[in-house]
């Protein structure tokens, strides 16, 4: 006789999209304006409730294990490598007063990890939705977005600002988020569009260096104009003020991407969604020669794009190795097509390592998907199986983390 499962009710399957970012690079730390959006591409928390005060971590990207902690141990540092995320949320909710249960918490993701697409943010942000709702808190999601980023600051040790939290967090099908990042106010701005993701596949080792340091010359661009941050900076000229060349640019980078991030948002709001494109290329430009952290697959990737017909193109995220974002008419395949096999053709005539395509399409933002996990079929069940997952996960296969 087939046993009957029996089932509590603290289990459940959660997602939470990666993001893309039309507009706004740097411009987060700088008090700036960024306009990104969530992607159907995403992560999922498949989480049952525990009798014991004790979290297991398992990742279908990381074969291993259980990673195993009790809640009361949760501390920045107590944990490194990928589970600081998922350890780290329950440590940010936990310090925040809600009362994390104990559970095992199973991940799955089609969102390409370290390719600019916030596959962390995504991580943290289906497990915070997971442990709060498990935990019956309600909490708002900007404070939700503030807790997860906090989990990534401070116990998982990456300086990064609010806009991919927000975004996995805030997002809505068919359009993009505004986000003041001085405000914290957010507006949401109609964008129904495919749009061609260009993973570089390339990683150059200077990332973290490297954000530290354009950190600190914005903050010293804004000392030296006399401004608390670059964000009150909106005469661009006045950039020219700076003496040191690179401060100068620097500052000017951050002030023009706040100008098109406000004029993306005036375009799209006008229907001129074609418009936006070269926008893109532009601030791919100011990425590349101003604030220097393209890299050359990047430009590549631009450059046999746009060419190829694509509206416009940029490199997207902190710089240095990952994506591309396209801007392709939506009613012309043809196009789409002949802008995939330029790129694939640009990187091959290199003897770089293929680039991998993905759609953009704007989606909706974190929920939960399902009242209990699927049945497991061997140990632990995996998210992959889940139903009601909305939205089409075009070219995302699972990949090594
Ligand atoms: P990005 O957020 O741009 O993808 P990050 O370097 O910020 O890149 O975050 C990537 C890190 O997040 C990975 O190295 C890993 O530690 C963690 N991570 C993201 N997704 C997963 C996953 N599905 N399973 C395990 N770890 C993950
Ligand atoms: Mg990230």
């Amino acid at each position: 006789m087939t046993p009957i499962v029996q089932r509590g009710t603290g289990e459940g399957v959660w997602f939470a999209p990666g993001r893309a970012n039309l507009m706004g690079e740097h411009t987060d730390y700088n008090d700036g304006f960024v306009l990104p959006f969530a992607l159907a591409q995403g992560t999922t928390a498949t989480v049952a409730q525990r009798d014991d005060a004790v979290l297991t971590l398992t990742s279908h990207q990381r074969p291993g294990p259980p990673i195993e902690v009790a809640l009361e141990d949760l501390a920045p540092g107590a944990i490194t490598g990928w589970a600081a995320y998922p350890a780290g949320v329950a440590w940010a909710l936990r310090e925040a007063g809600v009362k994390v249960p104990g559970a095992s918490i199973a991940i799955d993701s089609d969102v390409p990890p370290g390719a600019g697409l916030s596959s962390s943010a995504a991580l943290e942000c289906a497990v915070a939705l997971a442990l709060t709702e498990l935990a019956g808190a309600a909490i708002p999601r900007r404070e939700l977005a503030a807790l997860a980023r906090r989990a990534e600051n401070e116990f998982a040790g990456v300086p990064s600002g609010i806009m991919d939290q927000s975004a996995s967090l805030l997002g809505r099908a068919g359009h993009a988020l505004l986000l003041d990042c001085q405000s914290g106010q957010t507006s949401q701005v109609p964008f129904t569009a495919r749009l061609l993701i260009i993973n570089t596949r390339a990683k150059h080792d200077l990332t973290a260096g490297e954000y530290g340091a354009r950190r600190a010359e914005c903050e010293e661009a804004a000392r030296q104009l006399s401004v608390p941050t670059l964000r009150f900076i909106t005469n661009c000229g006045d950039t020219s003020r700076l003496r040191d060349p690179i401060l100068r640019k620097r500052a000017r980078h951050i002030c023009t991407d706040n100008e098109r991030v406000l004029r993306a948002v005036t375009l799209l709001r006008d229907g001129k969604y074609a418009e936006v494109g070269p926008l893109l290329t532009q601030a791919h430009a100011s990425l590349r020669d101003d604030f220097e952290i393209s890299w050359p697959e990047a430009d590549v990737a631009v450059e046999a794009a746009v060419t190829a017909g694509a509206l416009g193109a940029r490199m997207i995220g902190g710089g240095f190795g990952g994506s591309v974002l396209a801007l392709v008419p939506d009613d012309r395949p043809a196009i789409r097509a002949a802008v995939t096999t330029a790129v694939a053709a640009a990187f091959a005539a290199r003897a770089w390592t293929a680039p991998e395509f993905l759609d953009a399409i704007p989606s909706a933002g974190a929920r939960r998907l399902t009242l209990r996990p699927p049945l497991a079929r061997s140990g632990y069940p995996h998210a992959a199986s889940a139903p009601g997952r909305d939205g089409p996960a075009a070219g995302a296969t699972p990949q090594p983390v």
